[in-house]
């Protein structure tokens, strides 16, 4: 049985052709599951009994189980999914005036490891499916649509960000197909700008997103120099930020947006006082040289937001504003993120499901230091132990 969530259009045109159909039916298929939510082969009445049949003998459209569901005073609401094996994974919606934005996972857990990361703190399991990233949005959109009794034609995701669970860039086979069914027309129908690719900095798939699928690029930075940043990100020892910078650049010749968004995750005493917002200034800002050629982009500060075990705290608002202005004053678009669904851990790094860990992160992670402002420089390239699917 192929759960049809599994393919994007052209890839479902294959598909249909290997069973004897023309293509056009490919089409009236994906409009029937990604535009009118329905998984019954029998209700869809244009397509030919005889076509409906081979469905029924050989396909699915197979969602998540929801294993729980949880709706925040702010009207947050988060999903919890069971992908079975003892692992489950977050998607969050967050409902705003005039937009609806889902928050998607794409691995359950993630093997980056940043420190400041309650999914990082859980270690790797697996990637997800692009069935199953797929299987995020079609059930948010049509059990909202249901819920908040839309009209048809109303959508209920207006934008989607990948920044729930995982590095989406470190399940890039899955991505790129799953993000094809969002932009499609005959699809979910959202434009690339609404639609915002997160990252921790896989340079070289940056490159190939720009290539394949160029939607909107958040590069996750959470510090202004590579010492400090191989403590935080350890996927910067292997791509440091000026190499990182570089293909965010490059990226800038394809995006839909002008700008790259920076992700500043703000750690008291760690990343945030007036001297690193002043490097992250110079840094980001560029002085026109080779060097230093700076980078198109907005700056996001996102106030930390603490779980259990991380030993970190959140800056103070006071220390954020202040972080803040030197990078507004220095000509920098830079906004402040409103936290959401705090009270339902729905938040930015809360998010954790349950991920049995493959790596052993946790023990690994009892045997490292503490993270320091001033971090010794023991650059190792190569030693990216935390690529996924390696064990230590
Ligand atoms: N792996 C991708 C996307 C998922 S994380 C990435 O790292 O970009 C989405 C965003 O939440 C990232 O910018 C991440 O740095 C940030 N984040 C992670 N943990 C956080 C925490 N505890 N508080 C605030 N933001 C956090
Ligand atoms: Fe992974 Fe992103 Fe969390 Fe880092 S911040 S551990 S890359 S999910």
């Amino acid at each position: 049985m192929i759960n049809l969530l599994q393919l994007d259009r052209s890839a479902l045109g294959d598909w249909c052709e290997q069973q004897g159909e023309q293509p056009f039916r490919a089409t009236q298929l994906f409009r029937w599951i990604h535009q009118r939510g329905e998984r019954d082969f029998t209700a869809m009445s244009d397509l030919a009994k005889p076509f409906r049949d081979k469905l029924i003998a050989s396909a699915q459209v197979a969602g998540l189980p929801v294993a729980s569901e949880q709706v925040a005073h702010d009207g947050t609401v988060k999903w919890l999914f069971d992908i079975g094996n003892g692992d489950a994974v977050e998607t969050v919606f967050i409902p705003e005036a005039g937009r609806g934005t889902l928050c998607i996972s794409s691995q359950a857990g993630c093997a980056v490891n940043c420190r400041f990361c309650a999914t990082g703190h859980q270690g790797f399991s697996r990637n997800l499916t692009c069935a199953e990233i797929v299987a995020q949005i079609w059930h948010a959109e049509f059990e909202l649509r249901r819920r908040l009794h839309l009209a048809a034609g109303e959508r209920a995701v207006t934008n989607v960000v990948m920044m729930g669970m995982g590095e989406p860039l470190q399940n890039y086979a899955a991505l790129v197909p799953a993000l094809r069914t969002m932009l499609d027309d005959h699809g979910y129908g959202l434009s690339r700008r609404r639609v915002t690719v997160s990252t921790s900095g896989v340079v070289p798939m940056i490159e190939r997103l720009r290539d394949d699928c160029p939607v909107a690029l958040a590069v996750s930075l959470h510090a202004p120099d590579d010492a400090l940043r191989d403590e935080l990100v350890p996927l910067n020892r292997k791509y440091p930020i000026a190499e990182l910078l570089a293909a965010a650049r490059r990226y800038l010749e394809r995006a839909p947006r002008d700008f790259i968004t920076i992700e500043y995750c703000m750690l008291d005493g760690v990343n945030d006082t007036p001297a690193q917002a002043e490097a992250l200034l110079a840094l980001l800002r560029g002085d026109g040289t080779a060097e230093r050629p700076g980078l198109a982009c907005k700056v996001n500060l996102i106030p930390f937001n603490p779980f259990a075990a991380s030993g970190l705290k959140r800056s103070s608002a006071a220390r954020v504003a202040a972080f803040a202005a030197v990078l507004q004053e220095g000509g920098l678009v830079t906004t402040i993120r409103k936290t959401r669904g705090d009270d339902i851990a729905a938040a930015c790094g809360q998010l954790a499901g349950e991920v049995q860990d493959r790596t052993r992160v946790a023990e690994r992670r009892a045997r490292a230091l503490p993270v320091r402002v001033a971090a010794p420089a023991s650059r190792r390239r190569s030693g990216d132990a935390l690529a996924p699917g390696r064990r230590p």
